[in-house]
């Protein structure tokens, strides 16, 4: 898939569309954001510790999403948070490497240096400014970047461990055989640029007709950054 655009995405407090770089700006000064913020520091009895992250793909950045993570949630809430939205297609290993340190999702596998589990909570190892990786899947690997770009004390907006405030919206491409919008990809066949080529529904099917069994090779094309990888086959969205 091409991935050479710039993506728009849409903040959840006012609705506002912008690029991604525009959003890392306005989610510090959105005056709806301030005002729901507001609203759950009057809520709340004793302070928490909210990290604000960006989490985008390493390939593209094509992909992006604004979090809101409890100072209390684990790396393993992130995880599932991850998986729910961007990742899961057969329950593969993942970790966060943070520094030195890799964060496995399962028993760690040896041979990785200094290996825990995700059972730590996100005031113990983040910090503002802080960048770090997480990788779903070390066979064919979705790498994602991770950056705490604020922290602020105060009532969480949700009582979940995640808040999710922005994350792109997917432009539709079109079919590589007409002008409808693209539907499917075929991982088997790509264009001169390298990409997967792109189907409609109505072209998906003939293309799998025509070629040999290339209804094999037919996926669906999803807002997340495991589109065409594995047996990824969606439905991005968000667990709660
Ligand atoms: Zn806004
Ligand atoms: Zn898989
Ligand atoms: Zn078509
Ligand atoms: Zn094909």
């Amino acid at each position: 898939m091409s991935m050479s655009r710039n993506s728009r995405g849409t903040c959840v407090f006012c609705g506002r569309e912008m690029s991604g770089r525009g959003m890392t700006q306005h989610l510090k000064s959105c005056p709806e954001r301030q005002k729901a913020i507001a609203e759950a520091d009057q809520k709340i009895k004793g302070i928490r510790t909210l990290y604000h992250l960006r989490v985008s793909d390493a390939w593209s950045g094509y992909y992006w999403l604004h979090l809101e993570m409890q100072g209390d949630a684990t790396l393993d809430d992130l995880d599932h948070y991850l998986r729910a939205i961007w990742l899961e297609c057969c329950d593969h290993l993942s970790a966060f490497r943070i520094g030195d340190v890799f964060y496995f999702s399962y028993p760690p596998p040896g041979g990785w240096g200094q290996e825990r589990d995700m059972n730590v909570r996100a005031r113990r190892i983040l910090s503002p400014g802080m960048e770090f990786n997480y990788e779903y899947d070390f066979g064919t690997t979705t790498e994602l970047i991770i950056k705490v770009l604020d922290v602020r004390k105060g009532g969480p907006l949700s009582s979940r461990p995640l808040f999710l405030m922005a994350r792109n919206s997917l432009e539709p491409l079109p079919c590589s055989q007409c002008d409808q919008p693209a539907t499917q990809l075929c991982t088997s066949c790509v264009d001169k640029h390298g990409f997967y080529l792109l189907f409609c529904e109505q072209h998906a099917a003939e293309h799998g007709r025509k070629e040999a069994y290339h209804f094999e090779y037919m996926m669906g094309i999803w807002n997340s950054p495991r589109t065409g990888q594995c047996g990824y086959e969606g439905p991005a969205e968000p667990p709660y």
